[in-house]
């Protein structure tokens, strides 16, 4: 996997940098969002690691660039504080998963991996379900023909759901499945998501497909 890390702070970017190398990865350095920006647009790497606090151009203002120009390149967040807040902007604004400053390296491994392996994995015929269509070499869906934008974390949540439609998902099973890693630390971040997928999926539609199950989880079905 080739994976771009922007961050300023030269020991953690060493650090990561080091760490993604054992794990066989190609890793390339930059340290400023400006210079960040232009590496990400090239559409060259698998995965970017931005960091929030950059100099010259901060990791959401490059994220909202990066998103606004078309890219759908998997992004994950690093962020120095829990602060819900910024956790949410940086979801709003296309990010692919985030991690709280300092982390534990096996847990930027782990998510790491599961944002690659996602991207490498989702290849295949057609998935189809009710009006929706979801086409899983280039992440797009269409609901009753009109196409919905889904960034890539909204685009893997809505398509375990389509495989498992009919069951009902605990947040448990959702973050085992999207995340993989413990939900208890992010339950919310799954209930965030659920309400962009419906926003997207079900907002301008009569007939609703996913659906809170009271104390449990949330079902995709028609009705
Ligand atoms: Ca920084």
């Amino acid at each position: 996997m080739k994976i771009l890390v922007v961050e300023d702070e030269k020991k953690v970017a060493s650090f990561i940098k080091r760490g993604l190398e054992d794990d066989s990865n190609q890793v390339t350095l930059c340290y400023d969002g400006a210079e960040g920006l232009k590496r990400a647009s090239s559409g060259e790497f698998d995965l970017v690691i931005l960091d929030c606090m950059l100099p010259k151009k901060d990791g959401l203002a490059v994220l909202n660039e990066l998103r606004d120009a078309g890219s759908k390149v998997p992004v994950l967040m690093l962020t120095a504080k829990a602060d819900t807040t910024d956790v949410v902007s940086g979801l709003d604004a296309g990010a692919d998963d985030y991690l709280v400053k300092p982390f534990a390296f096996a847990e930027l491994q782990a998510r790491v991996r599961a944002l690659t392996r996602r991207s490498k994995q989702d290849r295949g015929a057609e998935i189809l379900f009710a009006d929706l269509r979801l086409d899983p070499v280039n992440h797009k869906v269409w609901r009753d023909q009109i196409e919905i934008v889904l960034t890539a974390k909204e685009y893997s949540l809505l398509a375990y759901m389509v495989r498992n439609a009919g069951n009902v998902l605990s947040r448990a099973n959702i973050a085992d499945n999207c995340w993989e890693y413990p939900f208890e630390t992010f339950t919310n971040i799954i209930d965030v998501y659920i309400n962009y997928l419906r926003k997207k999926v079900d907002g301008k539609f009569p007939t609703k497909l996913i659906h809170t199950v009271r104390g449990k989880g949330y079902i995709l079905k028609e009705s």
